[in-house]
């Protein structure tokens, strides 16, 4: 994450009324159905671990942006992908999405875990649009002097990306036992956060799937230091879908949720490009420590229990999502420039419909 604060978001002047999702019910068959015991089978604080110490080892260098370390990471990751059994993400069959056109630029990595079809579901719109797990992989330049010259990021963002995939592995395991995602998911790892949100802001310009149809995102960014059992979620009022469905979800989990105590993180990490363009979005952070953008944020000092718990709400709650109702938030473009605007993909009557002031323009930028 990032103590400065960049000048691409003006929340301030942006905020809308999105339409909320439906928050599962206590009660309810999407509480009720919850599959608690394989997400946390699934999810273990040993991987979680094991992940953060191959992405901090000194191996790789820092991962600082544009750098063969980047690509050393980008390479482990995708890896990871596609032992995991994600499909790619990106036009072409491939996992890399370019953010820029300098050669030596890395690029962020998209996968997907494809949801079944939604024909027949018990709840409208059940299975339509899309839910993005994301974190950074890029961190720091090694410093010129010292004995320890390489920033390891552990926390920041090792331990997202292996929440990250934590998650993915626990959407293959509830998805073998029945029990997985209506909808797709998308798997994120930006590049280029630590030189100013370049990744994230360039997939939001060119996005892998029309924005409004995101229900909503989870970005997790320094999620394994202490206080124990204790983590920031901030999403604002654009964000509140998924922190409604992360306060639901956590009833199984009983984390210490510290919610929107920080509106000042809200665009210094990769969900604020996706939150000015109105994608309900959460970031998932700890304070900052001692040990932050210093080259001792080494894995000795995290808390895997924590990055693992973080990562079976998240799990959770992306599944409690996929289930409930959703239509996109502007009517989808009609495949032919000029003719009448298509309905919303489902039919009933939508949660909420969009403020008279939404956009009604394409989702595209
Ligand atoms: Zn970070």
């Amino acid at each position: 994450m990032q103590h400065f604060s960049t000048p691409i978001v003006a929340l301030a002047v942006t905020l809308w009324c999105a339409p909320l999702g439906v928050s599962a019910l206590a009660g309810d068959p999407v509480a009720t159905s919850r599959p608690l015991t394989t997400v946390r089978s699934a999810i273990t604080a040993d991987d979680v671990r094991s992940d953060v110490t191959a992405l901090a080892s000194d191996d790789m260098g820092g991962r600082f942006f544009r750098s063969p370390f980047a690509e050393k990471a980008a390479v482990w990751i995708t890896g990871k992908f596609t032992s995991i059994g994600l499909k790619p993400g990106v036009t072409g069959d491939s996992f890399r999405q370019p953010i820029d056109k300098n050669p030596e630029t890395g690029p962020n990595l998209v996968a997907v875990f494809p949801g079944p079809v939604a024909d027949g579901s018990a709840v409208a719109g059940a299975g339509t649009g899309y839910i993005i797990v994301s974190a950074h992989y890029d961190h720091l330049r090694p410093r010129r002097s010292g004995d320890d010259k390489i920033y390891n990021g552990a926390d920041d963002n090792a331990s997202g990306i292996a929440g990250m995939l934590a998650v993915a592995r626990a959407m293959k395991a509830c998805s073998a036992a029945g029990q997985g995602p209506a909808c797709t998911v998308i798997f994120i790892a930006f590049n280029g956060e630590e030189a100013g949100l370049l990744g994230s802001t360039a997939y939001a310009k060119a996005p892998t799937v029309p924005l409004a149809e995101i229900r909503g995102m989870f970005n997790m960014d320094m999620i394994s230091r202490g206080p124990a059992r204790q983590i920031y979620i901030d999403g604002g009022e654009i964000g509140a879908p998924v922190t409604a469905a992360l306060r639901s979800a956590n009833e199984a989990i009983g984390l210490k949720l510290r919610t929107d105590e920080h509106p000042d993180w809200l665009d210094r990490s990769d969900q604020g490009p996706f939150l000015a363009k109105k994608v309900p979005a959460v970031l998932f952070s700890v304070e900052d420590h001692e040990d932050y953008h210093q080259v001792t944020d080494e894995v000795a000092k995290i808390d895997a229990s924590l990055a693992a718990e973080v990562a079976q709400l998240v799990a959770l709650a992306a599944i409690d999502m996929s289930r409930q109702a959703f239509v996109p938030r502007v009517a989808v473009p009609a495949a032919n420039p000029g003719s009448v605007p298509t309905p919303a993909k489902t039919a009933p009557a939508p949660v909420s419909t969009p403020a008279p002031s939404a956009p009604s323009a394409p989702h595209t930028p």
